[in-house]
């Protein structure tokens, strides 16, 4: 079986705020980067103990140059670097057996849950009406392609949210959330043998992990936080501006979904 990890740095063990996992070099960033780097670690172990044979690992969070990759098992190949067309899903395909969203965090709009966020706080996105995360579109595409998300770690509202699209994953609570800038954590050490414990159980479980499973023409609500930044989403020929200030899009694949996500959160970020 080959692995798919999606690494991320806000749901790991101890971190409570942006300032730790991002930006220039901070004191504690290196201690959230050590930690970032054992848990994926923890789930390469466990998983490769389980009989994996192959893990990919995509370090997912800011410019993708977090995880301190030497120390990974040699089984592993590394995805890393700025954001891209396909960030979070490269090079996944149906030659994977199971998906990991280490480190998740909640979605934009969360009043509870640790840096919540999707792709941009100035966003907010929806699925047939349902609001979605960025673990919910990995989950969603990687569920194109057939391939279940077994396990999920982050935040108690993290694995919460998640626990409604993919109730029958793996989650992982690594700290309860205290609203989105203070938690109670875990002891890192802990959250690595859970880590370790709960990616073996999925392995062996894999085959009653259903994936996700989404018909297309696949209805995408963006709902601008602020309505000033709306006006450049007006540029994009396929969404529809609705009287509310959000805009719809109808996409054919979860892919495409994505990239429609991807551009439009470069889009509002851009500085006019
Ligand atoms: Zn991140």
């Amino acid at each position: 079986m080959k692995l798919y990890i999606v690494a991320d740095m806000e749901g790991v063990a101890g971190v409570v705020s942006s300032d730790e996992i991002g930006g220039p070099p901070t004191w504690d960033f290196e201690q959230a980067r050590r930690q970032f780097t054992s848990e994926v670690v923890a789930v390469c172990q466990g998983a490769l103990e389980a009989g994996v044979e192959e893990v990919y690992v995509n370090d997912f969070h800011g410019n993708g140059r977090n995880l301190m990759y030497d120390q990974l098992p040699s089984q592993t190949m590394i995805i890393r670097g700025g954001f891209r067309r396909t960030s979070g899903f490269d090079l996944l395909d149906r030659s994977f057996g199971g998906l990991v969203l280490l480190g998740a965090h909640a979605r934009s709009g969360s009043a509870i849950g640790l840096i919540p966020h999707t792709y941009s706080n100035k966003l907010q996105f929806e699925i047939f009406g349902q609001p979605v995360g960025e673990f919910d579109l990995l989950a969603l595409i990687a569920g194109e392609m057939k391939v279940p998300t077994i396990l999920i770690s982050g935040d108690d509202k993290t694995v919460e949210q998640a626990s409604t699209n993919l109730p029958s994953t793996i989650g992982v609570v690594t700290k309860w959330a205290l609203g989105t800038r203070g938690a109670m954590c875990i002891h890192p050490g802990q959250v690595l043998v859970l880590l370790k414990e709960e990616i073996a159980r999925a392995v062996k479980n894999v085959a009653s992990i259903e994936p996700p499973a989404i018909t297309p023409p696949i209805n995408l609500t963006i709902k601008p936080t602020d309505l000033s930044i709306g006006e450049n989403l007006n540029w994009i020929p396929r969404l529809k501006a609705l009287p509310n200030g959000s805009f719809e899009f109808v996409g054919e694949s979860m892919v495409e979904i994505a990239n429609m996500i991807y551009g439009v959160t470069l889009l509002t970020s851009a500085k006019a």
